[in-house]
């Protein structure tokens, strides 16, 4: 079966008991036990919901994974993972990982033993060099936020594999409808459902795969004992919006190349950062791990001040955080998501005052790249 195909028949889409094409939103917290001495596959929503449990199931054969866990948001998903480890561990992070991830390293998992090294993951030796004898795991994030960086996936994993080390990876960007690192050789993938994933800016979610039984068992621990659950209302939404992952992204991918090609010829645009540009140093290695160049895209205008009015002036797109919707959505990461950090730590990291982020909606594509053209003058 292709993938677009299995986001429509796949062993979860319909109902096992009504056979419903919407699984039910089974809105219990627990569960009647028939028999004290053996109880059922449910027994309390924490722990098991059928609505969560479907969209679990989704995601892990997706990504071609056998176990799938949702929990209450992107983040929750991320600070799980991490969780699986303890005091004493060492992980490594690149060092463009989202923000969000890279708080929880940097100002929460530190002050309870953890350690963490911090790595351009763009060069595969700075990784080896980073690895100790406590080192436990790398995390990977690619393409990189929101400079659209690559890192090697293939070429991170070997290392990884041999240091005995567990890779993990932030597939929200790609999806797996683009990106499955899993089948790359990936121990643990996970997503913020938020994006891609649910597609319609309505519902924040995390999801976490992999094919490893004894990690499966670690975040499970972890899920229902730490309890950052996805909801059985959220986890319903996630799953209606699965179902057009691909119908979404062809039409967003499509927009994205075509306004990474406009953005790249205007003369008030100084640099386009996109995986499908030739300009884009990294394109040859995502294309060899990955099935498209993706709907995000960010670009640098001549300065500031027409970064500014490119904001002011936009029409057809959200002016917000956040991307993956099935809206074009514009972000200015020196004020949204990169605001925390100093603004010389920012200008050295490449993320200047007059960086724009695009995701890409499915809107008339020649509507939006009117809009930028107006917006840009
Ligand atoms: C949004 C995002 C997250 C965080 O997910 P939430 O659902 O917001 O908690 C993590 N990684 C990436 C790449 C994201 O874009």
């Amino acid at each position: 079966m292709k993938f677009g195909t299995k986001l429509l028949h796949g062993e979860y889409t319909i109902d096992k008991t009504t056979g419903a094409l919407s699984v039910p939103i089974y809105q219990t917290s627990t569960y009647h036990q028939e028999n004290i001495e053996s109880l059922g596959e449910y027994t309390y929503s924490r722990s098991e919901n059928p609505t969560r449990k479907a969209l679990e199931g989704t995601i892990a054969s997706l990504e071609g994974g056998e176990y799938g866990y949702a929990f209450s948001s992107g983040i929750a998903a991320a600070a799980s993972i991490i969780s699986i480890f303890s005091a004493g561990d060492h992980l490594i992070f690149a060092d463009d990982l989202y923000g969000g991830t890279y708080r929880l390293a940097s100002s929460i998992f530190n002050r309870y033993g953890i350690e963490f090294s911090f790595v351009d993951a763009g060069n595969l030796n700075n990784i080896k060099e980073a690895i100790k004898q406590n080192t436990k795991a790398i995390f990977l994030e690619t393409p990189s936020n929101p400079l659209l960086k690559i890192t090697d996936l293939k070429g991170a994993i070997k290392i990884a594999k041999e240091n005995n080390l567990i890779t993990v990876v932030d597939n929200t960007f790609m999806s797996p409808y683009l990106q499955r690192p899993l089948e790359l050789g990936a121990d643990i993938v996970w997503h913020s459902g938020t994006k891609f994933l649910a597609g319609h800016s309505d519902v924040v979610a995390g999801l976490v795969v992999t094919s490893n039984k004894d990690l499966a068992d670690r975040i499970y621990y972890i899920q229902n004992g730490f309890g950052s659950i996805l909801g059985p209302q959220d986890s319903w939404l996630t799953l209606r919006g699965i179902k057009t992952l691909k119908a979404r992204l062809d039409i967003q991918q499509s927009n994205a190349i075509k306004i990474a090609n406009f953005l790249e010829s205007h003369k008030n645009v100084n640099k386009v950062y996109y995986p499908g540009l030739d300009s884009h140093e990294g394109k040859g290695i995502h294309l060899g791990q990955s099935f498209g160049p993706g709907a995000v895209l960010s670009f640098e205008a001549k300065d500031y001040l027409k970064a500014k009015s490119f904001m002011d002036k936009i029409k057809y797109a959200a002016v917000a955080v956040s991307l993956g919707g099935v809206e074009t959505i514009i972000s200015y990461p020196a004020k949204m998501s990169h605001a925390a950090m100093p603004s010389d730590e920012r200008e050295k990291r490449g993320i200047k005052d007059s960086l724009i982020r695009v995701s890409l909606g499915i809107e008339d594509v020649e509507d939006i790249i009117n809009d930028f053209s107006k917006a840009l003058e």
